[in-house]
């Protein structure tokens, strides 16, 4: 039997994280967050002066975008979709039947217009789309969203709802790749400044299924996902705490995202895990903040 103790269980003895009962869905204490609104004051000092357009959306979004995105097509073993009861009262009745005799009532769910968000930047693209051709000079916008993925685990920096903050660049080939090694450089830096050892590897998206498999290696050969690691819950399986994407033109095409010369846009986003990096951070410096380096305590407070 292992007698040690895990990282979760630490977190869930301190307080930071709290139990919900659900491996992946966790409460959060003021402690934890203040980490993360620290770091949230870092990622705004460093990108700030690029003038990005914030922008907010809640952690649902339109399900006809989330069809078309075809996030089923790549993804569909972490997708999570809205259901709400919209029968009458006699449905109701049945409805409070089936749960008194421990039946599944979830079955007469019907779908809503709301799909969960997968990613920060996934509701983005269709608003820009409506908004008409993109400036010579590119897009450049600032989210944060809380994110769902069906990825129950027990490793805590593996959650089911989390935030993702992200930047995304929409503009040249040029441009938005430029975009991308820029994050990729701030983000080393970032991460040195607060005490966090890091690495910058290819990776690639779990697709789903067979063919998902050449789509994966398909990403990796060209380069198109990079990920910034940090040992959290373990040295040698390092967790990916920021992600840079370059989606080539594949998202202008499927959004009819265009520049003002009318070319195809590409894109390209980064994110930041923020929950990853809290934990990160108290896995090297340990649960109790006041003791964190004094270095690290003045870059994240001032
Ligand atoms: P992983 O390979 O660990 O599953 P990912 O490639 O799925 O990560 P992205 O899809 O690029 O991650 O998401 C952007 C960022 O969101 C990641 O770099 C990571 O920091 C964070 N993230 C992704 N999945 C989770 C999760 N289940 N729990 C917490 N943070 C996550
Ligand atoms: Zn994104
Ligand atoms: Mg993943």
């Amino acid at each position: 039997m292992d007698m040690q103790v895990s990282f979760l269980d630490r977190l869930f003895d301190s307080g930071l994280l709290i139990d919900t009962g659900v491996d992946g869905l966790y409460g959060r204490s003021g402690q934890f967050e203040d980490v993360i609104a620290a770091f949230e004051r870092l990622i705004d000092k460093v990108g700030g002066a690029d003038g990005a357009e914030a922008i907010r959306f809640p952690p649902g979004m339109n399900r006809a975008f989330f069809e078309t995105s075809g996030y089923m097509k790549s993804f569909p073993q972490l997708a999570g979709t809205v259901h709400s009861f919209c029968g009458n009262d006699h449905d109701h009745l049945s409805l409070l039947q089936c749960m008194e005799e421990g039946k599944d009532w979830t079955k007469e769910q019907q779908a809503t217009d709301i799909a969960l968000t997968p990613a920060a930047c996934y509701p983005l693209y269709p608003t820009v789309a409506k908004r008409g051709p993109i400036s010579m000079e590119g897009g450049l916008f600032d989210l944060q969203s809380y994110c769902f993925r069906h990825e129950p685990s027990k490793d805590p920096a593996r959650q089911q709802l989390f935030r993702m903050r992200e930047y995304v660049c929409m503009g040249t080939e040029a441009h938005v790749t430029t975009f991308r090694q820029t994050w990729m450089d701030r983000g080393v830096e970032m991460m040195k400044s607060i005490g966090l050892d890091v690495e910058i590897d290819v990776a690639n998206d779990p697709f789903f299924g067979r063919a998902g498999r050449l789509l994966a290696n398909n990403q990796r050969d060209q380069n198109l996902k990079f990920e910034l690691l940090i040992p959290v819950t373990s040295q040698t399986n390092k967790t990916a705490c920021m992600s840079f994407n370059y989606h080539q033109d594949a998202f202008g095409q499927k959004w009819g995202l265009n520049l003002a010369d009318g070319s195809v846009a590409h894109t390209a986003c980064v994110g930041f895990g923020l929950e990853r990096i809290a934990l990160a951070l108290f896995a090297q410096h340990g649960l109790d903040v006041a003791a964190w380096p004094e270095a690290v305590r003045k870059t994240l407070w001032g």
